[in-house]
């Protein structure tokens, strides 16, 4: 078996090339990156590091700040009171759709999809907007290990085009799901989506988790343990938009994608994996990010299905 940093290499030189999937438009400034961006980042539970690509290359984090900011606001308000205002059922919609908000659940199904998103950021506790906001970089800057920033004109960006979430965020002040301090809320979720990160920061935060909720490098426990499980269950069943049963059955192990091109992995008790490379697949998916997990889960044996009957092979590879 070839250690990780030698599969992750061949991964790499074999699917740089891979000349597929658009980069997402919809938000202008996602529209200027270099789709040629391709990195891969492996951080284990215990704080070893396996890279390659443009690793370093700051993105925003965009779909992939719901996970934190969903932990956040478990440890805000706890289980049952945040499931009165956010499900944790799988749409089979698209990420940004108001149909079934509007016509049939009034509340957000999961917090993996913009509705959700949207009320979970406006549970977040906080005297005033800027505390809000700074509760947020603090928590980010805990699972990160170093300071953070929000890249303004992205954060701009959004909020001058984001007109369907701004329509998701009156439907549910029209049920009472969020209140009525709609454009701060719409503003805080822009913020935490245009928030800077890299490949290595994503492989590290999914690392966190994938210890139990502490910091593999800096040993700070970030999230209460108690709720890792619930915001793996929620990454597990809806954490890859309309690709999310497929990636279970493919791949295996709790995910979640953005927009901007990344995907952040969490291999429970072994290791926080990440891809960044920004063209998209229909489904809002990075093209090479799929190929690279589908690869890994099957040379490792990494599918929970199989970690769980002692399969998993990823620990073995690091001393290989
Ligand atoms: N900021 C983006 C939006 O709200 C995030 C979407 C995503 O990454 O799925 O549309």
């Amino acid at each position: 078996m070839p250690s990780i940093q030698t599969f992750i290499e061949s991964l790499h030189q074999q699917y740089r090339d891979l000349d597929a999937g658009q980069l997402a438009s919809y938000i202008p400034e996602l529209a200027k990156v270099d789709p040629h961006y391709f990195a891969i980042s492996v951080v284990t539970t215990d704080g070893q590091v396996f890279q390659v690509g443009d690793v370093g290359q700051p993105f925003t984090i965009q779909s992939i700040s719901k996970v934190f900011v969903y932990g956040m606001a478990l440890e805000d308000w706890g289980r049952d009171r945040l499931l009165e205002k956010v499900g944790v059922e799988p749409t089979g919609d698209p990420f940004n759709s108001l149909i079934r908000l509007d016509e049939d659940s009034h509340r957000p199904d999961n917090p993996m999809i913009n509705a959700g998103a949207i009320a979970t950021t406006g549970l977040i506790k906080g005297d005033n907007p800027t505390e809000r906001l700074n509760r947020l970089l603090a928590m980010f800057r805990r699972y990160v290990g170093k300071e953070v920033y929000v890249d303004i004109s992205t954060f701009l960006s959004e909020r001058a085009t984001g007109h369907r979430n701004r329509a998701m965020a009156h439907l549910m002040l029209n049920f009472g799901m969020i209140g009525d301090n709609l454009e701060e809320v719409l503003d805080l979720y822009f913020q935490q989506c245009a928030l800077f990160v890299t490949c290595q920061d994503l492989a590290t935060m999914a690392a966190a988790l994938a210890n139990q909720g502490r910091h593999p490098l800096t040993g700070e426990q970030v999230v209460k343990p108690e709720y890792v499980r619930d915001i793996l269950s929620v990454m597990y069943t809806c954490g890859m938009y309309n690709f999310a049963g497929e990636w279970a059955y493919r791949v295996g192990i709790p995910a979640k994608s953005g927009v901007s091109g990344g995907i952040l992995a969490v291999v429970p008790n072994q290791a926080g994996i990440a891809v960044f490379s920004p063209p998209l697949d229909q489904n809002g998916n990075s093209v090479r990010g799929l190929k690279v997990f589908e690869a890994l889960s099957q040379e490792y044996g990494f599918h929970l299905f199989d970690l769980s009957m002692g399969h998993c092979r990823l620990k073995d590879s690091l001393s290989s």
